[in-house]
């Protein structure tokens, strides 16, 4: 396979993996995961759009422009032969003696890779919905940087696993904030309820455009924060994200238990992404 060092497309086994790159040493790195669906790549604007925000929030150095970023994602597409997956490219501070301090305007390391996924099994758990772990979120305060920094995440879906559950749904002294790598809704009365952008969230690509199609449907929605109770007595919820679309939530167990029956918002919004998917244009 082919994989992304720089600004080149190379075979893999090749880089040089330096151990004081800060990415290894701190987490000192960002990164972004845009799905392919067709061989292109889908809301590359959008996700190029947060990437450039979370650098700017750490005060990481941009090597490229967009149009290099896009020129090389597409490159990783085509060398691999992806026909439906995803590109993961991330980006880190870069290599310097072990200090907590960094100097500002290092030389950014980026490197990313390709992966072909099966639209059957994502299908699958959209078809049938998936059985959620509510867990304490227990991470730290800057959630809305797209950062390496994902332990609380990783320690959540391990836990969820260990549960049988394809995702942890989190909350905040009793609020709920996201998944480990998604984010959550919730439909009660109609209207449609998800955390607002704030830094207790990622603002999902998938959120966002799941907002605008749902307002472009006349569904309200609510950006604001809901309760572990309010989620226990919605009457639809589902997650959102870029390898999970728009995927029903049918079982909460963990501290509260609840089944959920796939409702008739969340067959909606699922097939408009679909059809978003098909169009491969902005929302
Ligand atoms: N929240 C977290 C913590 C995530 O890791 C992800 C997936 N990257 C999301 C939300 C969903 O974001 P997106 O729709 O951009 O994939």
């Amino acid at each position: 396979s082919y994989i992304l060092y720089h600004d080149q497309i190379i075979k893999d086994g090749s880089i040089p993996v330096d151990p004081q790159d800060r990415g290894y040493l701190f987490g000192d790195g960002i990164y972004e995961v845009v799905f392919v669906y067709d061989k292109k790549p889908f809301a590359f604007k959008e996700h190029f759009a947060r990437f450039e925000q979370s650098a700017k929030k750490l005060e990481l150095t941009m090597p490229y422009d967009v149009s290099t970023f896009k020129k090389l994602t597409d490159e990783l597409i085509s060398k691999n032969n992806i026909e439906n997956g995803m590109v993961y490219i991330q980006m880190t501070r870069g290599v310097a003696p072990r200090n907590h301090l960094y100097e500002r305007n290092m030389q950014s390391v980026v490197t990313g890779f390709a992966k072909s996924v099966s639209l059957e099994n994502i299908a699958e758990s959209q078809a049938s919905g998936i059985s959620t772990y509510l867990t304490e979120d227990i991470r730290w305060l800057r959630c809305d940087i797209k950062s390496l920094n994902l332990l609380g995440n990783v320690m959540a879906k391990r836990k969820a696993a260990d549960f049988d559950c394809q995702e942890a749904i989190q909350h905040r002294d009793g609020t709920v904030t996201e998944g480990s790598s998604s984010n959550v809704f919730i439909v009660k009365n109609g209207t449609l309820k998800t955390h607002p952008s704030t830094n207790l969230i990622l603002n999902g690509i998938t959120r966002q455009i799941v907002i605008k199609l749902a307002q472009q449907n006349g569904i309200s929605v609510l950006e604001e924060a809901f309760s572990v109770d309010d989620l226990l007595h919605a009457d639809e919820v589902f997650i959102t994200s870029t390898t999970m679309e728009v995927t029903p939530v049918t079982k909460l167990v963990g501290s509260e238990s609840q089944s959920y029956n796939i409702g008739p918002v969340t067959l909606k919004l699922q097939d408009d992404f679909k059809k978003q998917i098909i169009k491969n244009t902005s929302v």
